[in-house]
């Protein structure tokens, strides 16, 4: 059975992944979560297009006030016979994930760190870090509220917390005013990856970006 994606990511990040201004830890994510939704990789390819045009257009001497207009126009020509339909695959990790364990399951490093929840970092700069997380059939992971940004993508088996519940492909988007206590389902093991922003960072730009969003 295939669940269709019920939480997608806004499209201010959507947005700054198009532009390559997101921190990479939240880049993969994005580029696992578009690598098993349509929908949210149609509006990446869709950010991409504006981008370029409006780059095509800042090469031009004289951009007269019809130029939104033409762009737009530009925009609607555009071919989109680029736009595959996404490998859905049975392989929890997504492509864009493999690169950072060495494309072996086996490169994995999990660590335990109690209650039979394991993790094993995958990146780790000052902007921010990126893990995978494992947690048992029906274990809770302990109440945690968020330094800063955090972005959770599950891969296999779903979660629940206090917002709702969350299947493969689904993203949660948490801030320092999320304090919640996700437990596993029942099923399986909950394999997610979580990319959270670095805990010093004082003048973060994602807040920012997010505000309208998520009422920082
Ligand atoms: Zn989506």
């Amino acid at each position: 059975m295939t669940m269709k994606t019920k939480h997608h990511i806004p499209s201010e990040v959507l947005s700054a992944y198009s532009t390559g201004s997101l921190p990479e830890a939240f880049s993969i994510i994005v580029a696992c979560h578009i690598s098993l939704c349509d929908q949210c990789r149609a509006e990446v390819e869709a950010f991409d297009t504006i981008g370029g045009v409006l780059i095509d257009n800042e090469e031009m001497a004289n951009i007269d006030l019809n130029s939104f207009e033409k762009t737009m126009k530009l925009i609607d020509k555009q071919d989109n016979s680029h736009l595959v339909p996404s490998l859905k695959s049975n392989d929890i990790y997504p492509t864009p994930l493999k690169n950072y364990f060495g494309g072996s399951v086996e490169n994995i490093k999990w660590k335990s760190v109690g209650g039979g929840i394991k993790q094993a970092m995958l990146l780790n700069n000052k902007e921010a870090s990126a893990r995978l997380l494992s947690i048992p059939p029906g274990a809770q992971l302990p109440d945690h509220s968020h330094k800063g940004l955090e972005m959770t993508m599950v891969l296999q088996g779903s979660f629940s917390d206090e917002i709702d519940s969350f299947y493969r492909g689904d993203v949660e988007l948490g801030d320092d005013h999320l304090t919640h206590t996700p437990k596993a389902g029942m099923d399986e093991h909950c394999i997610c990856i979580a990319a959270t922003e670095a805990p010093l960072v004082f003048n973060s730009w994602l807040p920012k970006l997010l505000q309208p969003f998520i009422r920082i």
